[in-house]
Formats: structure tokens, C-alpha cells, sequence
């Protein structure tokens, strides 16, 4: 899924009024399987490489695909996850490990029944096995003008949810622009583009 939806999930699901530290272990591990992503597209900007050898060349190549491979495994992430439990009741923040592994394998969960070509070999280094999805939650060919919609209808509820929860100016605000996100662009495309 689309990163966004990643934070708005976990943040539904682990973020709680008033504990500003947790919230941002939550919205780090629901962050940070995509961080190697945004790195190399930042990167190629100031290299200058065009953004089709980035996304058809370089992310399936190492050092960028083992970096998403790295970012994208559950082992990895139940480890940090054990740390944090096993810490936490000698060390309280190391229960933030727990609340960003939580975030992360949430993350991971939720992208798996949603990519194809470029599946995550999500138990590495176990196995680097991937599993190839009928549904892609971008690609056309897969599916994806279907699942986008749903994904915009799962990101508006989240985003509800948490407006319920959450009652602070900047995080209504912050949700307010994830919902413009969501709506912006098919609304553009789809109505007052066709007018
Ligand atoms: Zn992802």
C-alpha cells in the first residue's frame, strides 16, 4: 500500500492521546519498510538519473534491492520486537522497540497480499522466497485501479477514526490533508479534468 495508509493503519490500530513518544515509535516503524525507497528516489534526483531506470533498474539491483529486502523483513522486525518485550520490563522506553516493531510488521503485513513483480521477500533471511499476489495495489495490469479505490476508502475510514481519537489542531489538520490526498487526485482526474 501506499505509505500514507501504512501510518494512518498503524496509527489506528497502536496511537494513543497524550504519549507522544509512542506515537512516533509507531509512526517510525510504519515508516521505515519504505525508508530505502524514499532514500533512492531522493538520491537519483541529485544524480540525475531518470525516473525510469530508477523504478524498472536500480530499486530491483543491489545495493538499493538489498536495503528494501533489509527494511522489509519480519524476522528482523519480531527480533526487535522480543528485544523490546524482553527490555521493557527491566527498561520502560524499551517499550518503544516493541511499539515500532509492531508498527513495522504491520506494515509488512498489509503490503504483502497487495504486491506482484515487485513482491518483498519478507521472511529473508530465512528464505527469499516472495509471494506474487493477483492483486497489485498500484499496478493497472493487476488489479490496481480496483484496489486504489479501496485503498482510499480504507485511508478515508482510518483517517475518520483517528479525527474521533485525536482532537489536537495539527493532527486534525495533518488529516485533513490525508483525506485531500486520497481525494485530489481522482476527483482531478477523473471529474474536473473530463469537464
Ligand atoms: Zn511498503
Amino acid at each position: 500500500m501506499n505509505t500514507q495508509t501504512h501510518v494512518l493503519l498503524a496509527a489506528a490500530i497502536l496511537a494513543k492521546p497524550g504519549e507522544p513518544a509512542r506515537n512516533t515509535a509507531v509512526i517510525a516503524g510504519a515508516l521505515v519498510p519504505d525508508l530505502a525507497i524514499y532514500t533512492l528516489f531522493v538520491w537519483s534526483k541529485f544524480a540525475g538519473v531518470p525516473e525510469r531506470t530508477v523504478w524498472s533498474e536500480l530499486y530491483f539491483q543491489p545495493p538499493w534491492s538489498d536495503a528494501v529486502t533489509v527494511g522489509n523483513s519480519a524476522p528482523l522486525y519480531v527480533l526487535v520486537l522480543l528485544i523490546g518485550l524482553v527490555a521493557s520490563r527491566w527498561l520502560r522506553p524499551a517499550a518503544l522497540l516493541t511499539f515500532f516493531a509492531l508498527a513495522a510488521l504491520i506494515h509488512l503485513a498489509t503490503d504483502l497480499p497487495v504486491h506482484v513483480n515487485d513482491a518483498h521477500a519478507h521472511f529473508w533471511p530465512f528464505s527469499d522466497w516472495r509471494f506474487r499476489s493477483p492483486v497489485s495495489y498500484w499496478n493497472p495490469s493487476h488489479n490496481g485501479n480496483l484496489f486504489a479505490l479501496v485503498e482510499i476508502g480504507i485511508g478515508i475510514l482510518l483517517s475518520f477514526i483517528l479525527w474521533r481519537r485525536f482532537h489536537a489542531l495539527w493532527v486534525r489538520a495533518l488529516l485533513v490533508l490525508a483525506v485531500i490526498a486520497y481525494l485530489g487526485p481522482p476527483l482531478y482526474f477523473g471529474v474536473i479534468a473530463q469537464l
